[in-house]
């Protein structure tokens, strides 16, 4: 690192400010907000700079020097900021300044700044602040708007509360509860978000979760469980939710079907445990990823079971829930984007389209729950379905659909690793898309969309086309 980062308490203290335009208005704005006395130095002041001397003089919270810069302007000052559009008198400042030992900011140019300012996620008390060390701004920029969408906007009046009760919580509980009890205030099931949202509910909230501590024989807390949907795979489709969720985890229980890349978002101390099934074995694979949810949970771990696309979607959440609900741990389900809305986005075919369907189905081409499906419900037109797990028995499923009655070129699309830098999209008809799968080397995960919703995309594309055709021609 080039740079230290540190929080410099600047109250009540003097801070010179040089130059009288909007930079040097905004650097005197921020050291105001701060609470710092600012002297601001320049022959003339802008509008912006005149508005904040009108707001802060009169409380003797700002003056202004009207003169061009000279080195007694620094005289008593605990911090520098040189902000004119002259680069000399910037570099003369900085120079004047660092020979009296006083720290100094120069707008726009590291090389002459003993600290640069970076940009700020301001929930005070809570501040984040973000530098790229000067080199590229505008990427620190980019990381703090992240950031800020992360952030609940009341997460400050949360911070304040929680301030004002550390003396309670101290005199209450012993030290080796003290911790514990804060993280499951902050990450309780209800989070972060509901809790900045609700004054009342986190007061709630916050007393019933101090007596439960202060009454607890055995001093160790309950932890909990979240159910979290992945998506699809690409990382951006995450919701803020599962963002905030994974920051929180202790331990992170994961499916073949996470990819890596959302792995990367979770807390770097949190432990990684991967639980993806073998094919086979999944009954037994289960009983024993409930086992581990419910014991790490009882350990007072936080525990992010994350699974690809909606827990609730084909991904047996129903069962996850029931057996840590069973042993009277917390859960919290967050969802994710379902494989069939991924992958209809990224192909930009329509689920449902007025005239063409007007229902869909999400429907598992695994041949063990074949026999339990409604096979001629499925095989009507005017509908679209969306079969999860096709790759195991693609043919058999084109041949049952046909047996139920639909057309043998009922349009269809297969589309692998949706959402995915590898995401491949094929589209054919019920006759010909296991042949066309076969020689293309399609593997899993795959969905297989049945409709005519398919092959209007296709022949849009195709439209879109014929004039650039045309023009070959
Ligand atoms: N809970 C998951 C589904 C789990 S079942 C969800 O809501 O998406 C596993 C099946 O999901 C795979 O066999 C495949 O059909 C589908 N799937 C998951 N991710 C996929 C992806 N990126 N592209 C295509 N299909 C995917």
């Amino acid at each position: 690192m080039d740079y230290l980062p540190i929080f410099l308490r600047v109250q009540d203290r003097l801070a010179v400010v040089i130059g009288g335009g909007a930079v040097a208005a905004r650097k005197a704005e921020l050291l105001l907000n701060c609470g710092a006395r600012v002297r601001l130095v320049a022959p003339e002041l802008d509008a912006s700079a005149q508005a904040l001397l009108q707001l802060h003089g009169a409380a003797g919270r700002m003056s202004h020097q009207c003169a061009s810069y000279a080195s007694h302007h620094l005289e008593g000052a605990a911090l520098v900021m040189a902000a004119t559009d002259c680069a000399a008198v910037n570099t003369q400042v900085s120079r004047e300044a660092r020979a009296r030992g006083i720290p100094v900011n120069v707008a726009d140019d590291a090389a002459t700044s003993d600290f640069i300012l970076p940009a700020i996620v301001d929930r005070s008390p809570l501040i984040v602040a973000v530098s790229s060390s000067g080199t590229t701004p505008v990427l620190a920029r980019r990381v703090r708007e992240q950031i800020e969408s992360l952030l609940p906007a009341r997460l400050g009046a949360l911070a304040r509360f929680a301030g004002s009760q550390r003396e309670q919580v101290n005199r209450v509980l012993q030290p080796r509860l003290r911790r514990p009890f804060w993280e499951r205030f902050f990450g309780a099931a209800s989070n972060l978000e509901k809790l900045a949202q609700d004054e009342s509910g986190a007061r709630r909230a916050f007393s019933a979760e101090l007596q439960h501590f202060a009454t607890r024989k055995d001093g160790i807390p309950l932890g909990e469980v979240y159910l979290i949907g992945a998506g699809p795979g690409d990382p951006d489709l995450l919701t803020l939710r599962a963002l905030q969720l994974l920051q929180q985890a202790d331990v992170l229980l994961y499916d073949r079907l996470v990819s890596p890349t959302i792995l990367e978002r979770a807390r770097r101390e949190a432990t990684r445990i991967f639980v993806g099934k073998d094919v086979g074995d999944s009954t037994l694979a289960q009983d024993r990823i409930n086992d581990m949810l419910i014991t790490h949970a009882r350990r007072g771990l936080k525990v992010a079971r994350l699974k690809g696309g909606d827990p609730l979607v084909f991904g047996r959440g129903g069962e996850e829930i029931a057996a840590v609900v069973r042993h009277g741990i917390p859960v919290t389900v967050v969802p994710g984007i379902t494989a069939a809305l991924g992958a209809a986005a990224s192909a930009q075919i329509p689920l449902t389209l007025r005239e063409v369907s007007q229902s869909v189905t999400f429907a598992p081409g695994h041949v063990a729950m074949a026999d339990t499906l409604d096979w001629p419900a499925l095989a009507r037109s005017g509908h679209t379905v969306v079969f999860y797990m096709a790759m195991a028995q693609l043919s058999g499923l084109t041949e049952r659909l046909r047996k139920a009655g639909a057309p043998a070129d009922r349009p269809v699309a297969l589309i692998a690793q949706a959402t995915l830098p590898t995401q491949r999209v094929v589209h054919g008809t019920l006759a010909d898309i296991a042949e066309t799968a076969r020689t293309g080397g399609f593997g899993a995960p795959a969905l297989l969309f049945v409709g005519e919703v398919t092959r209007v995309v296709q022949q849009q594309a195709l439209a879109s086309l014929e004039p650039c055709l045309e023009g070959v021609a």
